[in-house]
């Protein structure tokens, strides 16, 4: 069988790396969080003191951003410079910076390059804001994910806690509609739906029926290959 780009894009927390990860270990397929990647680059700043204003600056500090991702008892993980910082970018201090860091022209080329490579092969499912427009514009299968904000904050809110970080319900709810915010504003790559992208909101569905919708999407863009 031929194998196809999925691009999974939408706003912040819905849910856009569960059904990638689920549809990657259906297919047999990689799986890329490019949100990781920039929470990566904008924990490396915030370490190194980068001032976002200075071009010079942050194409310098570019130079020393490598990263990876590894599989570790069954879980994608994120390393910055060969350190698995999978926990430390999930935090409310990469999350409140992350998207001024992508509003960035310089750091998104730098983004863009490493993960069109990655996806070069194809067999590939990759989530974000700007894969279905920017990264990978012919991808055959581009999902747009939508869930309404109530139900957005009470995921990621559940999940930061299960992780035993302290949050405040308020604080989430106020990040997430920033960053939807920026991410959708700015003048780089700003998030929106692809024409041909298909919109999913899930704030009413189960995961597996959203599986379940997915893969008849997938099986019907899969029975066009030849
Ligand atoms: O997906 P996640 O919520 O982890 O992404 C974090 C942030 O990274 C987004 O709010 C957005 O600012 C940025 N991002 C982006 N383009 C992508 C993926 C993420 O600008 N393809």
């Amino acid at each position: 069988m031929k194998k196809i780009t999925i691009a999974v894009d939408g706003f912040s927390s819905c849910g856009k790396s569960t059904l990638a990860k689920a549809i990657a270990v259906e297919l047999d397929y990689g799986y890329v969080d490019t949100g990781a990647m920039y929470r990566a680059t904008t924990l490396y700043f915030l370490r190194n003191k980068i001032d976002l204003k200075n071009n010079e600056e942050v194409q310098n500090a570019l130079c020393h951003v490598n990263i990876s991702f590894k599989s570790l008892e069954g879980k994608n993980c994120t390393f910055l410079n060969d350190e698995n910082v999978e926990e430390e970018i999930r935090e409310m201090e990469v999350s409140n910076w992350v998207s001024p860091v992508a509003t960035i022209s310089s750091v998104r080329r730098a983004m863009v390059a490493q993960q069109r490579e990655m996806g070069k092969e194809k067999g590939v499912v990759m989530d974000g804001r700007d894969i279905g427009t920017v990264v990978f514009p012919d991808a055959e299968l581009k999902i747009f994910l939508t869930a309404n904000m109530e139900i957005r904050a009470q995921r990621r809110y559940d999940e930061l806690i299960s992780k035993g970080q302290k949050v405040k319900r308020s604080e989430i709810a106020t990040n997430l509609s920033e960053r939807d915010r920026i991410d959708s504003t700015r003048e780089d790559s700003p998030l929106r739906k692809a024409d041909d992208a298909i919109e999913i909101d899930n704030s009413n569905l189960t995961k597996e029926e959203q599986m379940e919708l997915a893969l008849k999407l997938i099986q019907e863009k899969m029975s066009l290959q030849v």
